[in-house]
């Protein structure tokens, strides 16, 4: 019959391997810096390959990239007194539509093909 107990060459090999990464940060304060940053939420391998953290910090600056979009769409809508940070730009699309990254000068283009819209800005809202 199959038992939990714990397999002690699991522990071995994880605390070797662990062993080798403290050596490592001690001689590289910015590898333990690193290391000190980094959240379990944003790794999803169990097994951190050089690839498996390339594609993490991929996936990061994605997010960071969406999110940064966001703030920016939530904040010119504010400014602009629309209803939502989805309401439609001057050239009549959805902010949506407009990109989901903003440009290294601060731009928001949109995306609708055909669209010379080169920066999301909020229509006036309409009088009711
Ligand atoms: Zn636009
Ligand atoms: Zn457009």
């Amino acid at each position: 019959m199959e038992t939990n107990r714990p397999d002690p060459g699991f522990y071995e090999e994880q605390a070797a391997a662990l062993r080798v990464i403290v050596a490592h940060a001690a001689a590289h304060p910015h590898l333990a810096a690193a290391l000190a940053a980094v959240s379990l939420d944003a790794l999803e391998a169990d097994a951190l390959t050089p690839a498996e953290l390339d594609q993490a910090a991929r996936w990061c600056d994605r997010e960071a990239a969406v999110a940064d979009a966001l703030a920016e769409r939530h904040q010119r809508a504010a400014e602009a007194g629309v209803p939502n940070a989805a309401y439609r730009c001057v050239c009549g699309c959805s902010a949506i539509r407009h990109a989901a990254r903003v440009t290294d000068d601060r731009r928001v283009p949109c995306t609708r093909t055909g669209c010379a819209c080169d920066d999301l800005t909020y229509a006036p809202v309409a009088a009711a």
